[in-house]
């Protein structure tokens, strides 16, 4: 390589990093990206809402990416980082209403099954809360399945007319038995058969990033499980409560979900 080409695929690589660089978005459901000083030696800490938040260089200091609540009230929110309390604010975001017809039996749900919902909202949440101390180079993911991503984090919807909670994720459309890929490397925290999920797989890529995989007709990892950005993790399906094949997919930061659209690489 001539020093030319050197230059150009350097000041490539430059591109690609700021390119891929997640933005923060000061919204409901969104990310803030705080910029929280330190030194070369260490990582400082932060916290919001009395939970660790991740943390990561950011050119020449530290930036802590905090997931912002979908119930989140507008105005400031509040980070503690090094004694100091950073206030940020948060704009207001409507989000759009979704109704869906399912089967009566995912809607009123009797005792028995109130209970299982119950035990695997537990495993879930164990999973969302975990926070694995690694370093992280960035948060940025690559898209899990090849397909037509849909804007449907965050709509308020309803099941047969009841309200039930935001839709806390973003489908993709895929059909039976696509592929479904880790979009970065990561630890295997949970997989189960769940009453509202279906087939599902969490994935824990460090300081409680973690992502949903939902309705799938395969799973292909075991917990405890590594896996690479690419490795193959498990098939789009149509288990649980839904209308068709497509893939959920959710994206956590410090337990609460953000807008996968953001983390998402173009
Ligand atoms: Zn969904």
């Amino acid at each position: 390589m001539n020093e030319r080409t050197t230059l150009l695929a350097g000041l490539l690589l430059l591109t690609c990093t700021y390119v891929f660089a997640a933005q923060q978005s000061l919204r409901p459901g969104g990310i803030a990206i705080i910029d929280i000083g330190g030194t070369d030696t260490g990582a400082p800490t932060a916290t919001f809402n009395g939970k660790p938040v991740l943390v990561m260089r950011r050119d020449n200091g530290w930036v802590a990416v905090v997931g912002i609540p979908l119930d989140a009230e507008i105005g400031s929110l509040l980070i503690h980082s090094g004694g100091e309390e950073i206030p940020v604010q948060i704009s207001d975001h409507s989000y759009r209403e979704q109704r869906l017809t399912v089967e009566p039996g995912y809607v009123t749900l009797n005792e028995e099954q109130l209970e299982r919902v119950g035990q695997e909202r537990k495993i879930i949440d164990a999973a969302l809360t975990d926070f694995r101390e690694i370093r992280m180079d960035g948060i940025s993911l690559a898209a899990p399945v090849d397909g037509p991503q849909s804007s449907s984090f965050g709509l308020r919807r309803f099941f047969n007319d009841q309200p039930r909670s935001p839709h806390k994720g973003m489908d993709i459309a895929a059909s039976n038995g696509t592929p479904i890929v880790a979009p970065r490397e990561g630890l295997v925290a949970a997989t189960g058969n769940f009453f509202f999920n279906g087939n599902t797989i969490l994935l824990d890529h460090g300081q409680g990033l973690v992502t949903l995989y939902c309705h799938l007709s395969e799973i292909s990892v075991e917990v405890g499980q590594s896996v690479a950005g690419g490795d193959v993790i498990g098939a789009v399906g149509a288990t649980g409560r839904v209308t068709g094949p497509h893939l959920h997919f959710g994206t956590y930061l410090n337990g609460t979900a953000v807008d996968p659209a953001i983390l998402l690489r173009p």
